[in-house]
């Protein structure tokens, strides 16, 4: 089981929550209570900022968000977050990146599951702060690089290009959330502008038949994630995600679990609805493992290692 769609922010354990803030009751204040649209969703994600103040909070958030997605069965997780929202006075963005690849590496060593920092500049973002993010990013031990945020007000995309292009240039993994609560169209629009190689929910990807097949033409990897898609309002039911249409186009899939704490799912349950309601076989999810392996922001000798797992 392979993820390649996970939020840091998404991942704060409820027992570290109370302790880092000194109050009780995160297991519900984590938590949706049930569908509504990108806005709300990101709201209650945004609850969690005020945990990761310090680069002792923000080692350890990391640090167990690699040991629970191992102790879920996990065998890989490339695990995303911007840097933006976690700085201080004195702890800065190259300080923030820093305390969550060194988390994760420490939660790796300890798990023996390998793990990926995913650096994402945020939609809702000025542009400068986004090129500092993403010259951040290229320092760093991370390996890959996303645009995250609120898609449906702020849909443009032509000022994170500077940012893409600085990433780019470093060789760092390239993603895109889109197509999740805007249109078919801005998946390609994503490809075009910030040549990445893989698309975060694309769930509207279906709704544009001619942007569907120019998809699976150019073998963009879609990352599903279908019950936080379900949570934002992209989709009416689990039942109705696009997952066996993406299939059936040829388009590659890859699964992600997003914020797992606020949907109650883990990748393994993501994984069983794939199975379960999407209708998806062994063979299809033996092609979706290969996928993964193979559009993964890992090394070479990552990809190896994993394969023979
Ligand atoms: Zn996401």
């Amino acid at each position: 089981m392979i993820n390649l769609h996970s939020h840091l922010e998404g991942r704060v354990r409820p027992s570290t929550a109370a302790e880092l803030s000194g109050r009780g009751g995160w297991e519900e204040a984590l938590q949706l209570d049930g569908p509504a649209d990108l806005t709300v969703y990101l709201r209650k994600v945004a609850s969690t900022y005020p945990l990761f103040g310090s680069f002792d909070a923000l080692h350890r958030i990391a640090k167990e968000a690699v040991e629970d997605a191992a102790a879920d069965g996990e065998h890989y997780l490339e695990l995303r977050f911007g840097p933006s929202t976690h700085v201080r006075e004195g702890f800065g963005l190259d300080d923030v990146i820093a305390a969550v690849c060194d988390g994760m590496a420490e939660g790796s060593r300890v798990s023996g599951m390998p793990s990926g920092a995913v650096v994402a500049i945020l939609r809702s973002d000025p542009t400068e702060l986004n090129e500092a993010v993403a010259r951040a990013a290229t320092r760093s031990a991370a390996v890959g690089f996303d645009l995250a945020g609120d898609e449906l007000l702020y849909p443009e995309l032509e000022r994170y290009v500077d940012a893409f292009a600085i990433a780019r240039a470093s060789g760092l993994g390239l993603t895109c959330h889109a197509a999740e609560a805007g249109p078919a169209s801005a998946a390609l629009d994503a490809a075009d502008l910030f040549g990445v190689t893989r698309i975060g929910h694309g769930a509207h990807i279906v709704d544009d038949p001619d942007v569907l097949a120019r998809v699976a033409d150019r073998g963009l990897v879609v990352e599903v994630c279908p019950s936080s898609n379900w949570f934002t309002g992209a989709i009416a039911s689990v039942t109705d995600h696009p997952a066996p249409r993406f299939r059936d186009a040829g388009v590659p899939l890859v699964l992600g679990d997003d914020n797992p704490r606020q949907t109650g799912s883990l990748l393994s349950n993501e994984r069983r609805i794939l199975a379960d309601d999407l209708g998806f076989d062994a063979a299809a999810l033996a092609a979706l493992d290969e996928v993964s392996i193979a559009a993964s922001f890992m090394s070479d000798a990552g990809r190896v290692a994993l394969r023979a797992r």
